[in-house]
């Protein structure tokens, strides 16, 4: 188990590593640089950087994991790459599958890959599936995503670097906003994320504010209206049964 500072999440599982570069969002990807640091310091895990590995050993962490956890899949990685054998994603799902107790969330900018594997797939109740959305050019993967059969469907519009007009929400269940963050970091407008925020109000769907970003995340923060959105589905403890 790994710990994250992702604040929509408690700790990340990565049964694949490393990815390549497909969108304007992957631009300062995180997972890229810290493979490269992890690398760097020696770890037999990343000693191929941020090459497309994957790690049949990670499969039996989340039966080892002693209270129900939320756990954010892939954080280093993208399970949908177009690399990973089908059969491999099945493993994954497998093991999410015989662990109920736990939340998994995974996101993916290869929504069309998603959505061809849809139905061989078992999409039990604790598994949440998000699509990045960082600006209108890729809203299509909202599209893939709807189509799809998993129970809870999220969006992840960070870095957000564009306006989202026309956004549908339809069978989406939770949405999260950020800002980039970094030297160089693109802006983020409050109007985009005000009417993302809107939108969501209005179709009942969670929003959580993750951060505006920019050279100092700290100093900038997370408030939104002077206030804090923290919005997340809701699970039982223990089961993985959704609430909502
Ligand atoms: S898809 Fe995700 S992990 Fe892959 S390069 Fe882009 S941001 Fe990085």
């Amino acid at each position: 188990m790994a710990k994250t500072r992702i604040e929509w999440t408690e700790m990340s599982w990565n049964p694949t590593t490393g990815c390549n570069k497909i969108s304007a969002g992957c631009k300062f990807c995180y997972a890229e640089i810290m493979a490269r640091r992890l690398k760097a310091m020696g770890l037999d895990k990343y000693k191929t950087g941020f090459k497309l590995a994957l790690h049949e050993d990670d499969l039996r962490t989340p039966y080892l994991w002693k209270k129900p956890r939320i756990a954010f899949v892939n954080s280093m990685s993208d399970l949908f790459h177009q690399d990973i054998p089908l059969e491999f994603i099945k493993r994954v799902f497998k093991v999410m599958n015989e662990n109920p107790q736990h939340v998994f969330q995974i996101l993916t900018k290869r929504a069309d890959i998603l959505l061809k594997y849809d139905k061989e797939l078992k999409w039990t109740h604790n598994i949440w599936m998000g699509v990045s959305v960082e600006k209108e050019k890729v809203m299509d993967r909202i599209d893939y995503l709807r189509k799809t059969h998993a129970r809870t469907k999220f969006l992840s519009c960070e870095p957000l670097i564009g306006p989202l007009p026309g956004l549908n929400l339809n069978k989406i269940d939770w949405v999260i906003v950020g800002g980039e963050s970094g030297r160089t970091p693109r802006p983020i407008e409050p109007e985009w994320v005000l009417d993302i925020l809107n939108k969501c109000e209005d179709a009942g769907v969670e929003f959580f504010f993750k951060q505006w970003g920019g050279t100092s995340k700290k100093k900038s923060g997370r408030k939104l209206n002077g206030k804090y959105y923290n919005g997340m589905p809701r699970v039982t403890e223990g089961n993985g049964e959704l609430l909502h």
